[in-house]
């Protein structure tokens, strides 16, 4: 079988699993955490082998606006200085993937200062921290199963730039895949994340990640970002954020560095799903809520525009109206909340801004506190795909309607805008189901299920088109992008 479809265990090597994670219905468990993640916040800075020179920022809770830490933000010329330090990991990969693991078992034990950053810093509710930090700590297995009898040479520098949204698992993915490989790795985390970055970062150095091979540059894009993605002696670049971001990384590094260098890029999406009138109306009702709502819609997994056959429509919509009721929106340190705030002001206004925009569309909003950062989940009728702006990074869910026989129009609308990340059907028709997968152009597609969470090792993660770049993260081909090209010179 591929890669791909072997079991967990087997992909992960030595009796490995993917990570259990935290039982949140046992009250041991959760008064472990509940105490354990009253921890104060530490203060973020640059974590570089040379003093780094910067400036210091107060950095806010998004669900309360208070202040909960400082950060010095590393500015242009300590991003140059930390490229000049940067040294390969040249320890024998066997040894480096220990390492790794140890780190694996590290971030398991420091859960309590994990969870209370990403409730504070991020507002992930409880079960979207113990997701992330179990895809965190996947990654590190995974890699380090994967790389650890490769006998291949590293690219050299890698520049790694991750987003908020899995500002853990995300980070640590593309961290883990590079330090596997035996690259120095450069990070730069979100300007809105940087405390979980330097949480991790600290964990991967009392492993045995030396300090030269992993340095943190936390700091603006326009700074930080644009000093590492133009400087000619960087040998690839990582990056998961807009897609919009990816193609200005895209130029300056055409315009600095060496033809060849690689850019493993993850982008947005514009994500749908089609619902046809053999589907099991509550199951549906229940993935479309996950899909749409989990994690504020702050997913590039995320479902953004739902297609439901004509003849059930009028039904189920109104089924996903009274799931949306049954939502609890609020403090992300609550276990009730099922939805939190959204990262910030500027994203919260954004958001708002395009519902006040297409007031006329909404069918459906719930109420959502109104100090803090917070969203009402929306629904909202159009009439296709083709209606939506762009994507709306937060809980709203568009839906639109088709008649039997206009199936591949809807798959054509979808392919036509031009993303490909993640899709998802419900039906209970077999034909339907391999004809719609095989002509939906997507990375991830989801069949009677949801459409978010993928999971490292079995489902590795990743789309094409404005979507991304590919190789998959979680998956057996990504390492081989952060090792340099097997004959030299012929690029890849
Ligand atoms: N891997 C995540 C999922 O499947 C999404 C990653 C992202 O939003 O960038 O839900």
């Amino acid at each position: 079988a591929p890669a791909s479809l072997r079991a967990p265990d087997a992909i992960f090597g030595q009796g490995r699993m993917n990570s259990r994670g935290f039982d949140l219905s046992d009250e041991d468990t959760l008064a472990a955490i509940e105490a354990a993640r009253a921890v104060a916040l530490p203060d973020a800075a640059p974590i570089t082998v040379s003093p780094a020179s910067g400036t210091p920022v107060a950095l806010r809770d998004p669900a309360t606006g208070a202040e909960i830490a400082q950060v010095t933000e590393a500015d242009a010329r300590a991003a140059t200085q930390a490229i000049a330090d940067a040294r390969i990991w040249d320890a024998p990969p066997a040894e480096r993937a220990a390492v790794l693991c140890r780190a694996a078992d590290l971030y398991e034990e420091n859960f309590g200062p994990i969870f209370a950053a990403l409730a504070r810093e991020a507002g992930k509710t409880l079960p979207d921290a113990v997701g992330e930090l179990r895809e965190a700590v996947d990654f590190l297995r995974y890699y380090a199963a994967e790389g650890a009898r490769s006998a291949r040479a590293p690219r050299g520098v890698i520049v790694a730039i991750s987003p908020w949204n899995f500002p853990l698992a995300i980070f640590t993915g593309q961290i883990a895949a590079a330090l596997m490989a035996g690259n120095a790795v450069l990070a730069k985390p979100a300007e809105q994340t940087p405390l979980i970055a330097a949480i991790a970062v600290r964990l991967l150095h009392q492993a045995g990640v030396p300090l030269a091979a992993l340095q943190l540059l936390p700091g603006q894009g326009g700074t930080v970002g644009a000093a590492l993605t133009s400087d000619a002696r960087v040998n690839g670049v990582v990056f998961t954020g807009s897609t919009e971001t990816a193609q200005t990384i895209n130029r300056a590094m055409a315009r600095h560095m060496a033809p060849g260098t690689p850019l493993i890029a993850e982008t947005g999406g514009l994500n749908a799903m089609i619902v046809d009138s053999t589907a099991l109306p509550e199951q549906a009702v229940r993935d479309i809520v996950a899909s749409s709502f989990r994690s504020a819609g702050q997913r590039c997994s995320a479902l953004r525009c739902l297609y439901v056959q004509d003849d059930i429509a009028p039904h189920l919509i109104e089924m996903i109206k009274g799931a949306m009721d049954e939502l609890t929106i609020g403090d992300p340190w609550q276990l009730s909340t099922d939805v939190g705030p959204v990262i910030d002001a500027e994203a919260r206004d954004g958001i708002l801004a395009y519902l006040r925009q297409n007031k006329a569309r909404i069918a459906h909003a719930l109420p959502a506190p109104q100090s803090g950062t917070y969203v009402p989940p929306t629904l909202m009728t159009v009439p296709g795909i083709a209606a939506l702006e762009r994507e709306i990074f937060g809980p709203v869910l568009h839906v639109a309607t088709f008649r039997a026989g206009q199936i591949d129009k809807v798959i054509a609308a979808i392919n036509a805008r031009g993303y490909g990340l993640t899709f998802g059907l419900h039906s209970r028709i077999d034909a339907r189901v391999q004809e719609v997968s095989e002509a939906v152009h997507a990375g991830n597609i989801y069949v009677n299920r949801n459409q978010i969470g993928a999971v490292v090792g079995s489902q590795p993660f990743g789309g094409e088109g404005l979507s991304g770049t590919g190789p998959k993260a979680g998956g057996p081909l990504y390492l081989n992008r952060f090792y340099a090209p097997a004959q030299p010179g012929q690029g890849q």
